[in-house]
């Protein structure tokens, strides 16, 4: 197990106060805390390595460029990727999936290919599939979500067909926290030669992932959720299905040689690395998963678990809040989506945080989701290795407080039976 007092010493902002409160900082889905390693690799970076890579031959440069692909292994060894040349540094999933959208996409796909998604995915494991199919005139189908905020199975073999060329679903919901069955995923893909992307920014932080267990071609996660800096991402695919895919971004590092009409491209992963890419950043992540490893993400997983089973328990007995997804925490990460009677979540959100509480409240950039529960958003409570049960009592307190203060403006409003937030104007939330 792991010992969260002592690793909390390891994170510097959760000393900070937030209005007077100590912080309690449950808005871990959107982004997580960095830990001093993380901090400190940055720091040493630009204070005693800074230097371009691959294209240097003087003794900084050849730090930086070891530095740096010492990272893209120890990324290969955490998810049990092909090989460390199937790591591609991107800036983060979004970039990711909008890479393999463009350069396996506009290749690949045809007029009337189908691409099967779910009710379940965040915009950016959507909206780049939108463009692609809107461009080709290909189809898109989904497997919809049922109201215990699982994905309907059902919907995955009806909508399969020798025309599905591509699935792409997320292993675990962002606003939801469902795990998903990726395997089956991965079944139904190879039973029609589809390939299959799996969206990990919610699974590669939270739970051991295993892409050879997984059965995906392509998997993509950022950085900046896994304890790591921001704009670092990931995609990995077998260098065979990357061999084959043309550029996405053109430019330096990316090219083998360079006439004045036309160029040749470089080996996988450079083919896909144009430019200068975040150094510093990707070295920092290497101390990030040195840091997970150390931990080990069975007992990161067993600890987050833990957290999530007794919050399901201890919200559930506040009258008129309603939770959303699974209520089996083996179901489920660390992410617990839910609303409060009729009080907007913005609403509980800015109560919460005079508690010195951060939380998420809106969409969570899944408004076909939202739609689907025919809600305008949720309040979105995320757990890391640092959070404890003592901050969950203080949630679970604070949402009393926003109880008593709601009702005394509008007696009656927020009480049990009364309904969700509706789904009115779709304010932003994002991550
Ligand atoms: N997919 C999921 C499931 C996510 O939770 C997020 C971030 N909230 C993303 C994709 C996009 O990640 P990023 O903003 O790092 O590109």
């Amino acid at each position: 197990m792991l010992d969260t007092e002592k690793l909390r010493k390891d994170f510097p902002i959760l000393s900070r106060t937030v209005r007077g409160k100590p912080l309690v900082y449950l808005d871990n889905a959107a982004t997580s805390q960095k830990p001093k390693a993380v901090i400190d690799a940055l720091s040493n970076y630009y204070l005693n390595q800074n230097a371009n890579i691959h294209r240097g031959i003087h003794t900084l440069s050849e730090e930086a460029t070891q530095a740096f692909e010492e990272v893209r292994k120890k990324v290969a060894k955490f998810v049990h990727a092909p090989s460390a040349q199937s790591v591609i540094f991107t800036r983060n999933t979004t970039e990711s999936i909008n890479l393999v959208a463009y350069a396996w996409g506009r290749k690949n796909i045809q007029a009337g290919d189908e691409i099967l998604l779910t009710g379940m995915e965040h915009h950016a494991n959507l909206v780049p599939w939108q463009i692609l199919a809107q461009e080709k005139g290909a189809v898109l189908k989904f497997v919809s979500v049922t109201e215990a905020g699982t994905l309907n199975l059902e919907d995955l073999d009806k909508n399969l067909s020798k025309k599905t060329k591509l699935i792409s679903v997320t292993h675990v919901s962002n606003a939801l926290g469902t795990i998903n069955p990726i395997r089956r995923f991965a079944q139904a893909a190879r039973s029609v030669g589809a390939v299959l992307f799996v969206d990990a920014a919610q699974s590669v932080p939270h739970i051991p992932v295993d892409m050879r267990v997984l059965g995906c071609d392509f998997l993509a996660f950022s950085s900046h959720k896994m304890l790591g800096p921001t704009g670092i991402g990931v995609l990995i695919a077998h260098e065979d299905l990357l061999d084959k895919m043309p550029p996405f971004l053109a430019g330096g590092d990316m090219i083998r040689e360079v006439w004045l009409e036309k160029a040749t491209w470089n080996d996988v992963p450079y083919k896909f690395e144009a430019g200068t890419p975040d150094i510093g950043g990707v070295i920092a992540f290497g101390a990030a998963i040195d840091y997970l490893q150390n931990l080990g993400m069975d007992n990161v997983r067993a600890h987050e678990q833990e957290l999530v089973a007794y919050a399901l328990a201890e919200l559930s007995k506040i009258q008129g809040l309603k939770i959303y997804g699974p209520l089996d925490a083996a179901q489920r990460s660390g992410v617990v989506s839910f609303n409060l009677g009729a009080i907007h979540p913005h609403d509980l959100g800015t109560v919460l945080d005079e508690d010195g509480i951060a939380v998420r409240a809106g969409h969570h950039c899944c408004q076909p989701l939202m739609r689907g529960f025919g809600i305008s958003g949720t309040t979105r409570a995320s757990f890391n290795i640092y959070n404890t049960k003592e901050e969950v009592d203080k949630l679970v307190k604070s949402l009393e407080r926003a109880k008593m203060l709601f009702d005394a403006c509008a007696p009656g409003a927020f009480s049990t039976g009364s309904s969700s937030p509706k789904e009115t104007s779709q304010k932003s939330s994002r991550k």
